[in-house]
């Protein structure tokens, strides 16, 4: 027979009113608890719980301490420490280390001081203004929810999940901070020759010209190991974008023996375990394979409610936001910042997937916050974007795309996009500078 904490609790309290054994005052130890129970206290002041500290977690965790250092702030995230996939590509080939890219979430909410709690959000009770967590629940005044991406395999594999388990195994994405980087890095550093296909999925995905940063570091390192190998680009896309005029000049220039780029090849069919892939410009075999199944809105996003609907009354996949105050329409102290957040604008639809523009919501969220506590007037306020992608290792020469965001006389945010097609050095320090900044602001 299985106890539960409150079983355990009223079995050991009616032992101990007869006397047969002393009832321990507390019988788990503190920092175990169950789902049912509080995970903390009861705030005194106004309570902001974060669910996701990704990018735009951790840098809203951090940034509402600043503005305001006497709200009550904690973090809720599954993983143990921080792991950045910005610059992941570049630790694919040994271009930078694993301490390059991980980061403590003790020691920054120590120093800012607020809470970070790993544990895995498991449900939203919005009505009652609650998280409930595997640790147990905590209620909030406000909510932000940064729930990443997830991968979606049903687009692929319908209910079949044992197709999308071993594609995940054996072919992951590594588009999440999981271990799956690890698994692609061991396949990548271990190809001994052969074919290479990787599948983009469509739009819109995580930080967009990232894919093709992978194929251009993969080829790169094929071609100084002297491995015989082909990496062919599934893009269901027309063209490679962004960046695409920098792209096709890495492709043909750099890696015309280890790069084949095919266009309009939308995913009809995956096997996973005879390694075959149908698409709308053929079929393809493969040795080894980086599969890259649709993106969608994080799970916490879909158990928050906050998922959006179509003009037809369909999930998007995305979070359905104020374009402008990222927060729920019915449901105001509910915001939601990063990759979760859908449509924003009908002129191009979504902000970027990036770290960079995830980083911005999180600070532009924590304004409006304390504004509102504070009784003062909101401003909106809108994120910008900025991407090197690095194309080339010795020596190291890369390309970038930089996003502004404004406002017509429409009323409708409108994106101005720069390729910055030439590849260079200067480009790869300023990528450099750039983390280096992005770090100091998560976690400095
Ligand atoms: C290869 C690659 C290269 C990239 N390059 C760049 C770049 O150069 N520049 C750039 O700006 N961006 C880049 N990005 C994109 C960037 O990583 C993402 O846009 C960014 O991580 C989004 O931040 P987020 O907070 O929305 O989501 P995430 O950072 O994914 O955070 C979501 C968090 O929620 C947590 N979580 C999810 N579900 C639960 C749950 N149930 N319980 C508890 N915790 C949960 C996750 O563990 C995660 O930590 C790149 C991404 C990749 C994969």
């Amino acid at each position: 027979m299985n106890f539960n904490r409150r079983q355990f609790l009223a079995a050991g309290a009616a032992l101990g009113a007869t006397g047969a054994i002393a009832a321990p005052s507390s019988p788990l130890p503190f920092l175990i608890q169950m789902q049912s129970d509080p995970l903390l206290p009861k705030a005194t002041g106004k309570r902001v719980v974060i669910c996701g500290g990704g990018w735009g977690g951790v840098s809203a965790a951090k940034h509402l301490k600043v503005l305001d250092p006497s709200l009550d702030v904690v973090l809720l995230e599954r993983n143990p420490v921080f792991f950045a996939c910005p610059m992941s590509n570049k630790w694919l080939v040994d271009v930078v280390d694993a301490q390059f890219l991980t980061f403590s979430y003790l020691d920054v909410a120590q120093k800012y001081g607020y809470q970070f709690i790993q544990t895995e959000v498991t449900a939203f009770e919005r009505d009652k203004k609650r998280v409930v967590t595997a640790q147990g629940w905590i209620d909030y005044d406000y909510l932000i929810v940064g729930a990443g991406i997830r991968y979606n395999y049903e687009a692929w594999f319908g209910n079949d999940r044992k197709a999308a388990d071993y594609t995940k195994a054996m072919f992951p994405a590594a588009y999440i901070p999981t271990a799956e980087h690890f698994k692609l890095k061991q396949g990548i550093q271990n190809f001994q020759g052969g074919d290479l296909v990787m599948t983009l999925p469509p739009p819109p995905h995580r930080c967009p010209p990232s894919p093709y940063e992978r194929a251009c570091l993969i080829a790169d390192l094929f071609k100084q190991r002297k491995i015989k190998g082909k990496i062919t680009i599934l893009d269901p896309k027309p063209s490679i974008m962004p960046i695409g005029g920098g792209y096709k000049d890495a492709f043909e220039e750099l890696y015309k023996d280890q790069i084949v780029y095919v266009p309009k090849a939308q995913i009809q069919e995956v096997d996973p375990f005879n390694k075959r892939i149908k698409t709308t410009a053929g079929d393809f075999k493969f040795d080894h394979s980086i599969l890259m199944a649709p993106h969608q809105a994080g799970d916490m996003a879909w158990k928050a409610g906050v998922i959006g609907r179509d003009a037809e009354g369909k999930l998007t996949g995305w979070a359905g936001v104020d374009p402008f105050f990222l927060n729920l329409k019915d449901d105001p102290d509910t915001y939601v910042i990063g990759d979760a957040v859908g449509v924003v604008s009908p002129l191009f639809k979504y902000y970027p997937k990036a770290g960079h523009v995830a980083n911005a919501h999180a600070k532009i969220v924590a304004k409006y916050i304390t504004d509102r506590i504070k009784g003062r007037e909101l401003k909106p306020a809108l994120p910008d974007n900025l991407c090197f992608m690095m194309v080339k290792t010795q020596p190291q020469e890369a390309i970038a795309v930089r996003f502004k965001y404004w406002v017509n006389d429409k009323g409708l945010i409108v994106q101005d996009q720069d390729d910055d097609n030439l590849r260079r050095p200067e480009l790869v320090t300023e990528d450099f500078q750039w983390f280096a900044g992005k770090v100091e602001d998560m976690f400095g």
